[in-house]
């Protein structure tokens, strides 16, 4: 059957929030920028991988918070058929993750932009923010690319998106499509990076671990983007209170 490619777009509301973050946002050092790129680069991909890991768990699909077994379940389909992926715009999967993180930070910037300590520390959040979000996107549509490529035959038109992410994947730039065929040959127990970076390291984490569940649950809650952006902008906001 042929199929058509949809546009991999990041949600509206999700770009609105990206453009007033950007809006706010003032010059750092290139020194800063490369340090805080780092950063996020590395933060994406362990991130990423956990979210797969964790969400890739039979265990998971029974949890008890219905957001993260449908979530499970979705992940469980995509392994029954990896195809349906090319029938949606798979960037709108992170909405709700980017929504909730971007947020408070946000609201921090509109308020406290001209204290000391937002030039010192809060700068650099924010550009973590923009990073985090920025690599998220490109991780997704790359997801999203790694099937188109490996079903190349049946599609209608190759579009720009599908010549951009081919160029990143040829020049390793990205995961590959035959590096994420390997996560879909059963028992799926390889390769759940979404970009390149420390994958190798993590999976021998996870088997030295003995596959530990609660390990996987205790850093899926703990280390999630939202977590960090809400504990980080609240400590902001209760030390600015208290020193007016
Ligand atoms: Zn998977
Ligand atoms: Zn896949």
């Amino acid at each position: 059957m042929p199929i058509n490619l949809v546009i991999q777009k990041p949600d509206n509301l999700n770009l609105i929030l990206l453009t007033l973050l950007m809006l706010k946002t003032t010059k750092i050092t290139a020194k800063n920028h490369l340090i805080i790129f780092l950063i996020s680069y590395l933060y994406c991909d362990y991130w990423m991988f956990l979210l797969h890991i964790f969400l890739d768990q039979k265990k998971t699909q029974k949890s008890n918070l219905n957001v993260i077994s449908d979530l499970s379940k979705i992940f469980e389909e995509h392994h029954q058929d990896p195809k349906t992926i090319l029938t949606e715009n798979h960037v709108t999967y992170i909405k709700i993750l980017m929504l909730i993180s971007l947020f408070p930070q946000l609201i921090n910037n509109y308020f406290f932009q001209n204290h000391k300590l937002y030039r010192n520390v809060f700068l650099l959040l924010n550009y973590f923010n923009l990073y985090v979000s920025f690599l998220g996107i490109l991780a997704a549509m790359n997801h999203y690319f790694c099937h188109a490529i490996t079903h190349k035959n049946k599609l209608v038109k190759l579009n720009f998106q599908f010549k951009l992410f081919s160029f990143f994947q040829k020049m390793k730039l990205l995961p590959t499509n035959e590096h994420h065929r390997i996560h879909h040959t059963p028992p799926h127990q390889k390769n759940w990076n979404l970009l390149n970076g420390l994958n190798i390291f993590y999976t021998k984490m996870y088997f030295l671990s003995n596959k530990n569940y609660n390990l996987l649950s205790l850093l899926f809650y703990t280390t999630n983007p939202m977590l960090i952006s809400w504990i980080f902008n609240i400590s902001y906001l209760t030390l600015n209170l208290k020193k007016s």
